[in-house]
């Protein structure tokens, strides 16, 4: 992966922040490591001085690292491709307690910065082929937030659509309050020239609307044209909206002008929109 593809450059170079965004979905790359995938420059140390340094910019942070790498501590292991169709791999890691010491490990590293005010915490989940999730519904209680993804979609290429809807009501039968990058696994489908068909959103946007959870405006891979369709969407059946950046280096902090773009193009007032907000009980070091 390129951190190159992940920065955004903005068609207005002079852009300035209209307001301080909130990223409700967010990773950290620091020891212990609870995401593998962002570098470990991106640790919660980054994000406070991104806040100090950024006030204009930014309203708030949730951390909500991979549920199957908190669950499965050797990173070859825990990418959705092997432990998707392996279920022995989690249980491997269940049974000699390294799941246990990870959740625990989690709990107090979300203790340590969540104020429910400038940082919040939380969990990005997903299910495996038969339906399992890395951490059981008890496991992720107690967070500000969940966020339910796609990020395996395994099947034949020409059935993209059919197996976009299979994957995206599975996501929204998980216990999330927020669908992560509802239409990342579609990119291969999409241009400038040739965005995703309307209907084809709408479709989405209808589930979204009938399971009553926010739909996520995501900054980590761009999609300009597909996230303005959705934003509109999205407003006119007024389902909340999760402006996430869904940080994996630091080089990203400035992708918040993905968010400006996005709105500004959808011709949509942010102070119109209706905008997600954490509902959970935050204090993860208590379940109740
Ligand atoms: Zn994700
Ligand atoms: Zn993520």
């Amino acid at each position: 992966m390129s951190i190159e593809r992940c920065i955004y450059r903005s068609y207005n170079p002079n852009r300035k922040p209209s307001h301080p965004w909130p990223s409700w979905h967010n990773h950290t790359g620091s020891y212990p490591r609870f995401s593998f995938c962002p570098t470990a420059g991106l640790s919660i140390a980054r994000y406070e001085r991104e806040l100090r340094e950024n006030p204009d910019v930014w309203e708030c942070f949730a951390i909500t690292d991979h549920a199957f790498s908190i669950a499965i501590p050797d990173p070859s292991k825990c990418w959705p491709h092997n432990w998707y169709e392996d279920e022995s791999i989690p249980d491997f890691f269940r049974e000699t307690g390294a799941t246990a010491s990870r959740i625990k490990s989690y709990r107090d590293f979300c203790k340590s910065f969540s104020d429910g005010n400038n940082f919040f915490s939380g969990i990005e989940i997903e299910v495996n082929l038969n339906g399992r999730m890395a951490l059981t519904a008890e496991e992720m209680d107690g967070y500000d937030l969940i966020v339910g993804s796609i990020h395996h979609n395994p099947g034949a290429p020409e059935d993209w659509v059919e197996r976009h809807f299979f994957q995206f009501k599975r996501a929204l039968s998980l216990p999330c309050d927020i669908i992560g990058h509802p239409i990342r696994h579609m990119n291969a489908h999409s241009s400038k020239e040739n965005p995703l068909p309307r209907e084809l959103i709408d479709e989405t946007l209808d589930l979204v609307k009938e399971a009553v959870v926010a739909i996520e405006i995501n900054a980590h891979y761009q999609q300009l044209h597909d996230n303005v369709l959705l934003l509109q969407g999205a407003y006119e059946r007024d389902i909340e909206i999760a402006f996430s950046m869904d940080l994996h280096y630091p080089e990203e902090f400035g992708n918040w002008r993905y968010f400006e773009d996005v709105v500004e193009l959808s011709e949509i007032r942010y102070s119109d929109l209706k905008l997600f907000k954490p509902k959970r009980r935050a204090s993860p070091g208590e379940i109740s």
